[in-house]
């Protein structure tokens, strides 16, 4: 028996699992070499460009426009332009587009998912089975309300804002697209979007959707670039500003919309606590705290990125996930096989290593299970750090990768005090079989959302967002709708 061994006499069990590639293939993506800016319906030539890439190899995979602020300024001219019209339409006739952009992005899912995962780095099983069918039924649902907004806003006379200026992250490009417009569009507000500098490609297929929906012209509109054109964002004739980001960039935006009259929303990080009970039940917790930080490489602003066990399991908990975390197989993300892949992009690496390097030196115990890593691209290796204190940077700062910082605490009123002990407030996990326990410290835990025996679910009808420096404002549901409405 050299490849197999037998486990106590029961089957034989491969000492070392090995997987045969199970590429997903790219065909069905069919890449521009060159994208302009997607304004008033059709594509306007840029003036400036840059290269995006794949952070699993750095392939580059397409130029892009970098948005001059004039081209910014044209984008937010083609929005206005189309308020009126859009903002005009019954609702039912506004519903009846954002049902026919969720039915082609169900239609087109293969070719989002792989385009998210080759541009973004993600695992193609993630993108494919969350990130699309998430997208989709965010549409689906606000594509529901666009009718009903006297129903939803009762006694307020719902009116839409006028043009939404939008700023997402690269962690979830396409889904943070949905989030931001499909509540917009249902409103009968018109959209200027910027994606994020390293993931630009999902939302300019997105552009594609809209063209294919017959969506009227400007209604949507997609600028390029990197965080200058952001800023240009901010600054140009918008009535709302929605952002999700850093707390640090959520600041400076916050600043200078001070007394401009503009609305304004804000998305931003967290470090959030996953606490595990003495009484849950363990395999359990220990999927939902792989989940909570290893889903997306830890590109997660709820990640479960603080977990803090109750002291009389920690030991047990500690040792079954290292074992979960050595069959974690982290490559290629075009692989289905793939969990853990390609971090977005050099910088994000240069973060998440310098971090980590701190948390060495501070003196918290380090753990990585055994993997090869590709040697082109970006890549970090599913980490846990023990013997964590509280004032570490790794237990305080966003660390925004695949590290899992592990602490301890003793009673219910201690694991409230150390989880509340940051100054984000986005989210937090809560593992034990106790109902009333879990009543108990969803009231206490400052955080947007709070989850029960399980780890990172979404749903459009469920509002998300944060407390403190995690941001205001909520997307998702009813409460992501009335960010978009003025009424009397
Ligand atoms: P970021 O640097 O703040 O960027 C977010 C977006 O803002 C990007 O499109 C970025 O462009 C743009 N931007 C940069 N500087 C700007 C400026 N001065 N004015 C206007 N826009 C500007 O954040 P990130 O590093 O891409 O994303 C990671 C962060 O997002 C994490 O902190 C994470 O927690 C947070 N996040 C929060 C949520 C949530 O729902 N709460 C969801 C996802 C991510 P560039 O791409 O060129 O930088
Ligand atoms: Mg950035």
């Amino acid at each position: 028996m050299s490849e197999l061994e037998r486990g106590r006499g029961s089957a034989p069990v491969p000492r070392e699992w090995t997987y045969a590639p199970a590429p997903e293939s790219r065909e069905i993506v069919s890449l521009h070499e060159r994208y302009g800016h997607f304004v008033g319906g059709e594509w306007l030539e840029p003036t400036e460009t840059y290269t995006t890439l794949s952070p699993a190899d750095e392939e580059p995979l397409a130029v892009v426009g970098q948005a001059t602020p004039a081209e910014v300024g044209h984008a937010v001219a083609a929005a206005r332009e189309a308020f009126e019209d859009w903002s005009g339409l019954p609702g039912s006739e506004r519903a009846k587009y954002l049902f026919r952009i969720a039915r082609i992005l169900q239609e087109r899912s293969r070719e989002f998912a792989v385009l998210e995962s080759l541009n973004g780095g993600k695992p193609i099983k993630e993108s494919r089975d969350v990130d699309l069918p998430l997208a989709a039924a965010h549409f689906f649902y606000y594509a529901g309300w666009a009718d009903k907004l006297e129903y939803a806003f009762p006694n307020r006379a719902p009116k839409p804002l006028g043009v939404a200026g939008q700023i997402i992250p690269w962690n979830f490009p396409l889904l943070m697209l949905a989030w931001k417009v499909a509540p917009a569009l249902a409103a009968g507000n018109t959209v200027v979007l910027k994606p994020a500098e390293t993931t630009p490609l999902t939302a300019l297929l997105f552009c594609d959707v809209v063209c294919q929906a017959e969506l009227p012209s400007g209604v949507v509109n997609i600028v390029t670039g990197d965080g200058s054109a952001g800023a240009a964002l901010v600054d140009a004739d918008v009535d709302k500003i929605a952002f999700t980001g850093s707390t640090e960039v959520g600041k400076a935006i916050q600043r200078r919309l001070a007394g401009s009259g503009k609305k304004l929303t804000l998305e931003l990080g967290g470090k959030a606590a996953n606490i595990v009970f003495d009484d849950a039940a363990i395999d359990q917790a220990v999927e939902g705290i792989v989940n909570g930080i290893y889903f997306n490489q830890g590109h997660v602003c709820c990640a479960g990125s603080r977990l803090f066990v109750q002291e009389s399991v920690a030991e047990p908990l500690i040792d079954k996930l290292k074992r979960r975390m050595a069959t974690l197989r982290v490559g290629d993300p075009l692989d289905k096989n793939t969990d853990v892949g390609a971090i977005n992009s050099r910088q994000q690496l240069a973060k998440i290593e310098e971090l980590v390097a701190a948390g060495r030196a501070e003196g918290a115990e380090i753990y990585q299970p055994p993997c090869r890593l590709p040697e082109k691209g970006y890549w970090f290796a599913p980490t846990v750090f023990t013997n964590v204190a509280q004032s570490y940077r790794i237990a305080q700062e966003e660390i925004f990768g695949p590290v899992l910082s592990v602490l301890t605490f003793r009673t219910p009123d201690e694991a409230v005090e150390k989880a509340n002990n940051t100054p984000y407030g986005l989210s937090a996990g809560v593992w034990t079989e106790k109902g009333s326990r879990i009543l108990w410290m969803a009231e206490r835990l400052r955080a947007g959302v709070v989850w029960a025996n399980t780890y990172n679910r979404f749903d459009p009808a469920s509002p998300f967002g944060g407390y403190k420096e995690s941001g205001f404002g909520r997307e998702g549901g009813l409460h992501g709708l009335a960010p978009y409405v003025d009424g009397d």
